[in-house]
């Protein structure tokens, strides 16, 4: 959600041009700062964010983005197993063209990673949600990787896989190419006029990672509503509970409202929801200012379902900015604003005036003992 001001919407971001009242008035009534989730020295993934604002270290939690999908997806990893996140991507002319082959179905997916699957020897690969599947590579070292979504528009040679498994990645990858070169799923899609799924981009890869319990750490029963494995893979390790929501995609078609539903009803035996919304990323991600705004206007409506509960600390925050000037993440500390733990003179909740707000710059491992405690 959080952004840079843009010469189209007028100078400002589109957190400021959205029309926000509920997250205002929790601007407004609450209080502000900027949180720095993204540690130095570390890359600025959803992994590392969410992790951060959960109160983990991932200089201590973080092995790599595929084993906690694997948990999310309930895939059991061996003790030298490594896992990584493996995209279906769209490749041509040595140019990755899209990081997600289209917005490729679930159950495309899954039809071509069966195929795969078939034709490797020794890896295993899992279907997942749309374009975010899993490998696994029994007895694997890990590998130097580039996530597929940082070079957009560029060519892939110079991100290719290296160290470790490289090899054996790219030789995954070249018969990736070969079984989804002439499969009926990308012939289907070309024939909609839709990208292909030409191979898969292996990357984030790591061993099983142990987080302490939530529980134990903060003395709170916690859970997760997310559409996105990573989050639900996190919430897993750390033994909250997984709340799936019937309508949440993890794209810009999400049912914000279910979400919100669902977390206040978990809330009649849990102490805490987190929240997590994708669809500001996406429209990041696809460089839309127009489905941004729209984005976090619609995520401002359910925030008003949440804010009709009485009694409730509520904060609100992106994990990390994803301009859509440049498209990917950042790691500049993100604007948040908490109703319940004080005021201050924040008017509205935007990027200006959470950087003037009473918190200041707020280190993530601060934010949930800040949220939690009694006073
Ligand atoms: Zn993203």
């Amino acid at each position: 959600m959080a952004d840079e001001p843009l010469e189209e919407l007028g100078g400002c971001t589109p957190l400021e041009y959205a029309y926000t009242p509920n997250m205002d008035l929790i601007a407004r009534e609450g209080r502000c700062g900027l949180l720095r989730t993204v540690p130095e020295g570390f890359e600025p993934g959803s992994d590392i964010a969410n992790l951060s604002i959960l109160g983990y270290d991932p200089a201590e939690s973080y092995t790599g983005r595929g084993p906690l999908e694997a948990a999310s997806m309930g895939v059991a990893l061996a003790e030298n197993d490594v896992a990584y996140r493996c995209n279906l991507v769209t490749v041509r002319e040595g140019t990755m063209e899209d990081f997600n082959a289209g917005h490729i179905t679930s159950a495309e997916g899954a039809d071509l990673l069966r195929a795969l699957d078939a034709a490797l020897d020794g890896v295993r690969v899992y279907p997942g949600i749309g374009y975010r599947n899993l490998m696994v590579v029994p007895q694997g070292r890990g590998a130097a990787t580039t996530p597929p979504h940082d070079i957009v528009g560029q060519p892939i040679e110079p991100h290719l896989p290296r160290d470790g498994d490289a090899a054996l990645l790219l030789r995954c990858m070249e018969t990736s190419r070969e079984v989804f070169a002439d499969h009926p799923v990308n012939r289907a899609r070309l024939r909609e006029g839709r990208l292909p799924a030409t191979q898969i981009w292996p990357w984030g890869g790591g061993k099983k990672p142990s987080l302490e319990a939530f529980e134990g750490r903060f003395g709170l029963r916690g859970g997760m509503i997310s559409a996105v494995d990573l989050l639900n893979g996190i919430a897993r390790l750390a033994g909250m509970e997984v709340i799936r929501v019937p309508g949440a995609t993890g794209f810009l078609d999400t049912d914000y409202g279910a979400k919100a539903r669902y977390a206040i009803d978990a809330l009649g035996h849990l102490d805490f929801v987190y929240i997590h919304v994708e669809a500001p990323d996406e429209a990041g991600h696809m460089g839309d200012t127009e489905e941004k705004v729209r984005a976090i206007e619609r995520l401002d409506e359910a925030i008003g379902l949440v804010l009709e509960e009485p009694d409730l600390v509520v904060a609100v925050l992106p994990d990390h900015p994803t301009p859509v000037r440049i498209r990917t993440h950042t790691t500049d500390p993100v604007p948040f604003a908490v109703l319940g733990r004080g005021r201050d003179t924040a008017r509205a909740f935007t990027e200006r005036e959470a950087a003037r707000g009473s918190f200041g710059v707020m280190q993530a491992r601060d934010f949930l003992p800040m949220l939690i405690s009694k006073r």
